[in-house]
């Protein structure tokens, strides 16, 4: 599998719109790997998690969205969902194809907000999408990926989850966005094989165990992971970060050196 970010940053981006605190300022200034755009990741190049505004921007730097046909939602955050961008699948914004549908997996909450919008713009966008309820613990298959979704500790009102992709024997846990995790997922991790893992960083050096993680705990998730898990020569990547903690690429890495792979935007695995 090739996972591929495109975007490492939580829900204002980096440099935030509307925003002139010294770390935004900064970035504008030296740019690269510190620009960070709203999170966003491809599997090989038919599945992306979540669909944040930035998902036109990713275009760019390659995300190929005639080659997707499966969008998984973690849950309904407009960073991880812009409804608007999802309604260009109707006709008159492209030549959608009947036979060609997009497949959309979500929480109940992501696809009644998606229903929603295409009652009110045009229901003629029903031809080509094909929605895929999520729950926690219920595995399914995309083509030859095996798909556990697990339950996040993100949004008490909504059942957000994070999710764990095998394919060939080879496990991708994709962490965010999400605190510590619930102690009923590692009862489903149990045993898996872990060749990448990413965790929900947004909190920098700052200690946060509900919604999102700072270091600490996702060191403490890496630790339980390496007990449970088959974590041989494993990869655990950070990203989904704040501006408010100062998330630079240089002195991130000089923070957690062999511990943990840095995020940015750009940055690709093959597992
Ligand atoms: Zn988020
Ligand atoms: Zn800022
Ligand atoms: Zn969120």
């Amino acid at each position: 599998m090739k996972i591929k970010f495109y975007g490492t940053a939580a829900a204002e981006g980096i440099p935030a719109l509307f925003c002139d605190c010294d770390t935004c300022n900064l970035v504008r200034k030296i740019k690269g790997k510190d620009i960070r755009t709203r999170q966003q990741v491809t599997v090989d190049d038919s599945i992306v998690i979540d669909f944040p505004p930035d998902t036109y921007m990713h275009t760019f730097m390659g995300l190929d969205m005639l080659k997707i046909k499966h969008i998984l939602f973690t849950h309904s955050h407009a960073d991880h969902l812009d409804v608007e961008e999802v309604l260009l699948k109707a006709p008159g914004f492209c030549n959608p194809d009947e036979n060609d549908p997009l497949h959309i997996y979500g929480n109940e909450t992501v696809i009644d907000i998606l229903e929603k919008a295409i009652d009110r713009a045009d229901k003629r966008l029903y031809n080509y999408v094909v929605f895929h309820k999520v729950s926690a613990f219920e595995e399914f298959m995309i083509d030859d990926y095996k798909i556990l979704p697990l339950k996040a500790n993100h949004k008490p009102n909504e059942k957000c989850v994070i999710y764990y992709i095998e394919k060939d024997g080879k496990g991708y846990l994709h962490g965010n966005d999400t605190g510590l995790f619930p102690e009923e997922d590692y009862a489903y991790l149990k045993g898996k094989k872990i060749d990448l893992a990413t965790l929900d960083c947004c909190f920098g050096e700052k200690y946060s165990e509900m919604s999102h993680m700072g270091v600490d705990c996702c060191r403490m998730v890496k630790n339980k992971l390496e007990e449970i898990c088959d974590c041989e020569g494993a990869k655990y990547v950070l990203t989904h970060f704040s501006h408010n903690v100062r998330p630079i690429q240089s002195e991130l890495e000089e923070l957690v050196k062999d511990e943990f792979i840095v995020g940015y935007d750009g940055i690709e695995f093959e597992i």
